[in-house]
Formats: C-alpha cells, sequence, structure tokens
C-alpha cells in the first residue's frame, strides 16, 4: 500500500531505494533483525524489473520454487514481508541522500518527501523506470500542458486534436478511452484521435488491435504510420507534428494534446550523484556486508559490481541478507546478532506474527 504524503521529515532506521526483487527481500532480512523500512520507488508497483519488463515469462530459478512469473515473484515476497509492515513510497524518484552531521542520512525524493535514516539501502537494478521520450528536439517544452506520458480522469482532451504515440497495449487503451466506444468518456470527447506507430504492426491482444482497426476504418480514428521528425509551433502553442511515414512522404498531423506512449526504460539518475564510488554506471560493494564506499549505504541486486558479480536474483537475495547484519551493527551497535532459525527462534516467530510450532 502506498504511504499517504508526508510533509514532516520521517526519521527511520532503515530506507530501501527500488522495490525490485531484491529491495522487497532486503525489507524481509531487515525485519527479521527487528528493522522496519521505508520503501521507495518511481513506479506505481513494486516487482522492478520483474513486473516492468516480464510479468508474464516464467522464471526458474528461485530455490523451492519450480517455476513462477514475474508477477508471482513478486506477490509471494510482498505475502512473505507484510508481517514487517513496511512503508511503500511509489511513484517517486529518490533524488538526493547527504550525511548529516549525527551520522544520519537526508534522503529527498523527486515529490518532496523527505527521510533522516540511520541506514541506507540502494536496491536500484538498472535505474530508475521512465517513460521513454520521443527524440526530437524542443518538443519536450510542451510538458506537462500539451505533451504528456500517461491520461487519467483530469485530462481534459474536450474539442481537441488528440495524438498518441505507441502501439502496445497501453497505446491503444488510451486510444479507447476516447474514441467512439464503450470506453470513450461522456462528454470528454476529443475533435480527432490520431494513433501514430513506426509500424502498422501493434504490440497488444487481439481483441484490442481488432476494435482499433474497426475504428479505423469506420474514421472515427486516424492511423498513422511513421515518425515525428518536428513541430511546428504558434505563440508557444504546439500546432502540428511532422511525421515521416513508412511510405517515405511526410505529412502534417494537427496536435494540441499529444500522448507519448512509449514504454518505459530504466535510467540510472541521480544515483551517480551520491558521491560514492563506482564502475561502469554500478556501485563498489564490501562483499562483507555490500556497504558502498560510504559506512551506512549498501547496494544490494544489480546495482552492484564486485569480483564474481552475476545479476541474479538469487545473488542479490544473499547480498541483502547480509547487508541487514551490516546494518544492525549501526542500527544496534550494543546488540550481538547471533544468527537465529526462523524455525525454531521464538522471537522470529513473534517478529513474524506465527505461532511456535513443536520441532522435533
Ligand atoms: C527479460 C528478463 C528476464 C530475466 N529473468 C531472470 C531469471 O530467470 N532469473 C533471475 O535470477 N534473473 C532474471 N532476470 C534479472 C532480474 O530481473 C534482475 O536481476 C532483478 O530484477 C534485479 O532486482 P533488483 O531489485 O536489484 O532491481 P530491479 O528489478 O531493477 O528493481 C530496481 C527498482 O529500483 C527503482 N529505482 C531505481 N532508481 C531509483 C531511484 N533513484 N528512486 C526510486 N526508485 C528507483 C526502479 O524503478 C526499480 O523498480 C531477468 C531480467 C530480464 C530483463
Amino acid at each position: 500500500m502506498n504511504a499517504p504524503p508526508n510533509t514532516g521529515i520521517i526519521e527511520t532506521d532503515a530506507v530501501v531505494v527500488g522495490a525490485g526483487p531484491v529491495g522487497l527481500f532486503q525489507v524481509f532480512q531487515l525485519g527479521l533483525l527487528d528493522i522496519r523500512a521505508h520503501v521507495i520507488d518511481t513506479l506505481p508497483f513494486a516487482g522492478g524489473q520483474c513486473v516492468e519488463l516480464y510479468p508474464d515469462k516464467p522464471i526458474y530459478d528461485i530455490p523451492a520454487v519450480a517455476v513462477c512469473t514475474g508477477r508471482e515473484l513478486t506477490q509471494r515476497l510482498l505475502q512473505q514481508i507484510a508481517p514487517f509492515r513496511a512503508a511503500f513510497h511509489y511513484q517517486q524518484e529518490v533524488t538526493t541522500v547527504a550525511r548529516q552531521d549525527d551520522g544520519r542520512f537526508l534522503v529527498a525524493t523527486s515529490v518532496g518527501t523527505q527521510f533522516l535514516t540511520k541506514t541506507l539501502f540502494i536496491a536500484a537494478g538498472v535505474g530508475a523506470f521512465k517513460p521513454r521520450s520521443v527524440q526530437v528536439a524542443g518538443l519536450d517544452k510542451f510538458a506537462p500542458h500539451q505533451l504528456l506520458y500517461a491520461v487519467n480522469d483530469s485530462t481534459n482532451v474536450t474539442g481537441k486534436h488528440l495524438v498518441i504515440v505507441g502501439g502496445d497495449e497501453t497505446a491503444l487503451s488510451h486510444v479507447l478511452r476516447y474514441c467512439n466506444s464503450p470506453e470513450a468518456e461522456g462528454s470528454n470527447r476529443p475533435a480527432s484521435v490520431t494513433l501514430l506507430h513506426r509500424r502498422d504492426v501493434y504490440q497488444a491482444c487481439e481483441a484490442t488491435v481488432a476494435r482499433i482497426r474497426t475504428l479505423s476504418e469506420t474514421h472515427s480514428l486516424h492511423c498513422v504510420t511513421g515518425q515525428i521528425t518536428g513541430y511546428q509551433e504558434d505563440h508557444d502553442q504546439l500546432t502540428y507534428l511532422t511525421v515521416h511515414g513508412a511510405d517515405a512522404q511526410t505529412q502534417s498531423i494537427p496536435v494540441d494534446i499529444l500522448v507519448v506512449s512509449l514504454g518505459l526504460s530504466p535510467k540510472l539518475g541521480p544515483v551517480a550523484q551520491w558521491g560514492l564510488d563506482m564502475e561502469r554506471r554500478q556501485l563498489h560493494v564490501d562483499t562483507a556486508t555490500f556497504t558502498t564506499s560510504e559506512p551506512g549505504i549498501f547496494a544490494i541486486g544489480d546495482i552492484n559490481t564486485y569480483p564474481g558479480k552475476k545479476k541474479l536474483i538469487v545473488c542479490g537475495f544473499h547480498e541483502a541478507t547480509l547487508a541487514a547484519y551490516g546494518a544492525a551493527a549501526i542500527i544496534f551497535p550494543d546488540r550481538r546478532e547471533a544468527i537465529q532459525y526462523t524455525t525454531t527462534s521464538p522471537r522470529l516467530h513473534k517478529l513474524l506474527g506465527v505461532q511456535m510450532q513443536d520441532v522435533d
């Protein structure tokens, strides 16, 4: 569940950057050591690459799980960490990290949420997922009023020329939302809808594609195959897109609202500016605790590098386990952290909220 907006600074023992599989398992290992975590991700959901890149593809190398999809793995991890009541802060990017005089870290996000934390776990994978943009110089300046990367109930398209760029299920669902179809919003009707895609083939389910074809045949939708190469503006307003077609012809398409729906791609982003030792966009770690060059900041999963590193989920799980012990030594300097088994430890059973079972 997404935590409610918080205007004050959140003081905590642990912040995890990234809700991918490794960030989620970090929450579990911290929980076993009685450390509650706040988790931040740019995406609106947990799962990182597993959900964003391959939600329905099977994974076969998770120990004791013969096969599960990316989405199922995420659901199982969320179920496993539920007893530890982590607070999730979605749709925000961690932008700055600064050590304070008392040794804690001030962590700030793109929407202004701030944390003061004793330990920080960077589980940022291959970077924060961000919408892919159209590579036309200057077009960005029309965001966010005329250039959008998503639509929602408050997007006003009434009487406007709407152009949607993309060819996947999401792009096509935006088209269906505004075209003359059952999903079309009652009074929020555009003057025209154009679907612009570089190919005449869509990556969406058959039924969706069939509906798009029907809308095109009945002239409720204008389907264009080509790429944006330029634009025209009038008084700082985007007015026309220049489109180079697959037939090598160039045409101008009227536009008031341009929705770019080309999927997401990961960008390393601000992590590189936090002053940590890096090599080829990955963070150096000490493999005893997966500490970075800054004590108290740990890096786990695809974002780190060390001799023999393998970018596999199971390796990230191991890294998260040792990082949790590294953090416990900072958070509870006087506590001796002896290994306890989840099978037999009453303390762990209490933390997990499970009944003590008799063990033979
Ligand atoms: C097609 C495909 C198939 C794969 N199959 C397998 C497989 O079978 N077995 C296997 O072991 N591995 C597989 N992998 C690799 C596996 O998915 C990765 O190793 C794993 O996802 C890494 O997990 P992670 O938590 O480190 O990072 P990610 O899954 O990349 O998650 C990182 C998260 O951090 C967020 N983030 C990054 N920066 C910030 C920031 N500044 N602020 C806020 N949030 C941020 C991102 O939005 C993202 O959600 C596969 C990968 C792909 C692409």
